[in-house]
């Protein structure tokens, strides 16, 4: 039996980032971009004013013997549009917010200091002197063209995504998602629209794992259930194995009927098939030809937990991402795990900000087999193999699923 660190590094190490491809712009959030962003213009594409004001030459705005100067307005030019002439001495131009600055004019003043006759008026009084490029934004003050904006394997959020549309990336070279074959085990295992008949149970985890693999920016294919046979796998493996990842759940324990590892054993191999742990000690990880499998139990807080635990690194891994696990920190267990595990135990908790500290608070009663434990969990606590039990008030480590990945 291994530790979860054990585990963890033994599987990120078999796993690759995905090949490369094209998605629209605003397909891309949450993706990694897999080429250095290049900026193929300046950014701003042209000067143009900062303020609603007038362009004038800036030497025009010097006051003479204390008069304010009054210069004679040619035109206006709003944004969107480009003057048709250009500012000569004596003369200004009234120019909107993000116009182009006027050929001739080096600078611009606020409309606030000046005075003059309304909106069509043919004159402007400079009330204050202005420096050159004054209120204006120059070409290439945020993004030069031919300059690297964003590396590879940078995350796609909001702003990253408003940065691409400035430079027309209208399609982003990024790392593809995963393509993640969902595979159910069980002679007990019925689909959920079916009604329960002696013995038989609703499959859980095929949907459950179906939506955090979708949380996890990756692809989901359900491709059912697997009968307790050796034929039945065999069947069903050959179809799962033309995907990124095999995701099993069930049929990996010691069981009479726990034939994962056989297949494995036989189309591929296994790396490791238990993991000091609980929830979840039946983990295999291999391959089936080529394609990494996780072998998940089948204890639905078992699938979820270790999925959390080692499915959703894989995926990021896959994706191209640097930051692969959830941040821990320190919290105070309100109301104690009084259980002692030999294993590792994750126990599903909700955490949050008290005054100036996190608090835990641990969802119930915490046996694999009860799902209501996952309910309100945003968070697992660590408590440390060896038999510990953690009295109220103790102070530990909880392992932040609502966080994002450090
Ligand atoms: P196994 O490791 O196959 O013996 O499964 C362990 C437990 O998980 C058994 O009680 C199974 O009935 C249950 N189980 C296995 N697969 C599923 C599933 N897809 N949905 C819900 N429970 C399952
Ligand atoms: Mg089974």
């Amino acid at each position: 039996m291994i530790s979860v660190e054990e585990a963890l590094e033994r599987i990120i190490a078999e796993i690759s980032s995905l090949g490369e491809t094209r998605v629209p712009l605003s397909s891309s959030r949450g993706l990694v971009v897999a080429q250095d962003i290049i900026a193929h213009d300046d950014i701003p594409p042209f000067a143009n004013s900062a303020m609603d004001g007038f362009a004038l030459r800036s030497q025009d705005s010097r006051s003479q013997n204390g008069v304010p100067p009054r210069l004679r307005v040619t035109g206006g030019v709003a944004a969107g549009y480009v003057a048709d002439h250009a500012v000569e001495e004596g003369t200004a131009m009234r120019v909107m917010t993000g116009a182009p600055i006027p050929p001739g004019a080096d600078s611009v003043i606020q409309i606030e200091l000046t005075r003059y006759d309304g909106p069509e008026s043919t004159w402007v009084e400079v009330q204050q002197e202005v420096a050159p490029n004054n209120n204006v934004r120059p070409a290439g003050e945020d993004m030069h063209k031919g300059q690297v904006i964003m590396q590879r394997g940078t995350e796609i959020g909001p702003w990253e995504i408003g940065i691409l549309a400035t430079l027309g990336y209208a399609n982003v070279p990024v790392i593809r998602r995963p393509r993640v074959a969902i595979l159910g085990t069980g002679d007990e295992v019925i689909d959920v629209d079916e009604p329960l008949r002696p013995g038989k149970i609703r499959n859980s985890n095929s949907y459950l794992l179906e939506a955090a693999v979708h949380r996890a920016g990756a692809e989901a294919h359900r491709l059912g259930v697997a009968e307790d046979t050796v034929d039945s796998l065999r069947e069903k493996f050959r179809e799962a194995a033309t995907y990124d990842l095999i995701l099993t759940s069930g049929g990996v324990s010691v069981g009479d009927f726990d034939l994962v590892k056989d297949i494995m054993a036989e189309q591929g191999n296994i790396n490791f098939w238990r993991i000091n742990m609980r929830p979840g000690k039946p983990v295999a990880f291999g391959h089936i030809g080529s394609v990494p499998l996780l072998g998940l139990p089948g204890n639905p807080v078992s699938t979820a937990v270790t999925f959390e635990l080692f499915g959703r690194p894989v995926l990021r891994k896959m994706q191209g991402h640097t930051r692969l696990l959830k941040p821990q920190i320190p919290v105070v267990v309100e109301d104690g795990v009084r259980d002692r595990a030999m294993r590792r135990h994750y126990v599903r908790a909700h955490v949050e900000w008290h005054d100036d500290h996190f608090v835990a608070r641990t969802t119930g009663n915490q046996g694999s087999n009860l799902m209501t434990s996952l309910l309100r969990a945003n968070a697992f606590v660590i408590v440390p193999e060896g038999g510990v039990t953690l009295q109220p008030g103790a102070t530990a480590k909880a392992m932040m699923l609502d966080w994002p990945e450090v």
